[in-house]
């Protein structure tokens, strides 16, 4: 039996916070869509892998699959459009088996990939599912509306596996625009009944910031180690009325001098993340002479340290951002300036803390000639 697999990787991957798309961000210390390429490459069953990818992602996908054997074919608009360029790609090698998998469900093993093998052997699809354990209801995010019955659902998850002909013909006779969830329905559409195989928790789909951790532990044995990395950044005061500090706009009497936009709160984070991972400080890839980054949000110095850190295997844990002056007072804004500091991250507002102190009337910041911030930040890596 000769088997290819496809992977779709083609959506945006948007999530809150982080620098690169979810399926090419690092879990367990390498892109998260590289741990099913290997795991299908390292299976003697697989001859051809197929990776369905939005083109505008094909740097991320040479950094994420350098050194492994995968055919790249682009994406189309709907995720059902994807999975049938993939098919299509595969028409000339003619595979006995196909394996459609999420690339945002790295917990693939050699296990799971026999499994559905075998229940190939009597089924013309078949799929891994887990049992609902939760109690389940209809909502509309803050009420109940309807308590719903857990009798009978399971929990369907990916690689779905189809003999290649009858996933092809149930593709062919797919109503066009039928919103259908999966594979799996497309297949059932067609009349194909679809054995299930016993899921595995490590095979969630990673769709929300925490999900990274949580999938990691199930997956990667590997150790993660904290690296610390320490920033401090100062601006003077000029003529103006206002100041920004960690993305925040905080009216006052000045304004801080500065090639960008003098924001000295995410410029030390920036500091901080650069120097957990050894890339330098902000000056290094921000030359301060540069006429493109006058009066640039500092939003993109700090997403573009978050991106060389994920591209470095890292995923941050924590920041803590100091802002030292006598006035503006800092206290009122903490609360916004530590959630937009959150929502650019990514991270959980209690792993991020902005405080702020005076220097009692002494030096520069006691002068209120302009203010300092020192931050740290803590990033995980592979140990
Ligand atoms: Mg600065």
């Amino acid at each position: 039996m000769k088997a290819a697999a496809i992977i779709v990787a083609a959506g945006r991957g948007e999530r809150a916070g982080g620098a690169l798309p979810k399926q090419y961000a690092p879990i367990g210390g390498k892109p998260a869509l590289r741990w099913s390429i290997e795991a299908f490459a390292a299976h003697p069953a697989f001859e051809a892998i197929v990776l369905v990818i939005d083109p505008a992602h094909e740097a991320h996908f040479r950094a994420a699959a350098a050194g492994l054997d995968c055919q790249i074919v682009p994406g189309g608009a709907v995720r059902s459009a994807s999975v049938q360029a993939g098919l299509e790609a595969l028409r000339s090698s003619a595979p006995d088996l196909v394996f459609i998998h999420d690339a945002a469900r790295p917990g693939l093993d050699a296990n799971m990939l026999d499994a559905l093998i075998r229940a190939l052997g009597s089924h013309h699809g078949a799929a891994p599912a887990l049992r609902v354990a939760d109690a389940l209801k209809r909502a509309d995010g803050q009420f109940v509306h309807e308590d719903v019955s857990r009798d009978g659902l399971m929990r369907v998850q990916t690689p779905q596996a189809f003999r290649y002909a009858s996933i092809c013909q149930a593709f062919a006779v797919l109503v066009p625009d039928a919103a259908l969830d999966d594979d799996v329905a497309v297949a059932r559409a067609a009349g194909y009944a679809i054995a299930l195989v016993p899921g595995e928790a490590g095979l969630s789909k990673i769709t929300f910031p925490e999900d990274f951790a949580l999938v990691e532990r199930l997956i990667s044995p590997a150790t993660l180690i904290p690296l610390v990395g320490h920033g401090i950044d100062a601006h003077q005061f000029t003529e103006g009325d206002f100041v920004t500090l960690c993305g925040v706009r905080i009216p006052h009497t000045h304004a801080l001098l500065g090639h960008s936009d003098a924001d000295a709160g995410w410029h030390a984070l920036t500091d901080a993340i650069l120097g957990a991972i050894g890339a330098g400080d902000i000056g290094d890839h921000f030359l301060p002479t540069d006429p493109k980054w006058r009066g640039a949000d500092s939003e993109q110095f700090l997403r573009h340290a978050l991106l060389l850190m994920e591209q470095a295997g890292g995923r941050l844990a924590h920041c803590d951002i100091t802002i030292v002056c006598e006035r503006p007072r800092v206290k009122p804004h903490r609360e916004a300036m530590r959630s937009r500091t959150a929502e650019v991250t990514g991270l959980a507002l209690a792993r991020v803390n902005v405080k702020a102190t005076t220097t009692e009337e002494m030096g520069f910041t006691g002068r209120r000639e302009g203010i300092l911030a020192t931050a740290t930040a803590t990033v995980l890596v592979p140990g």
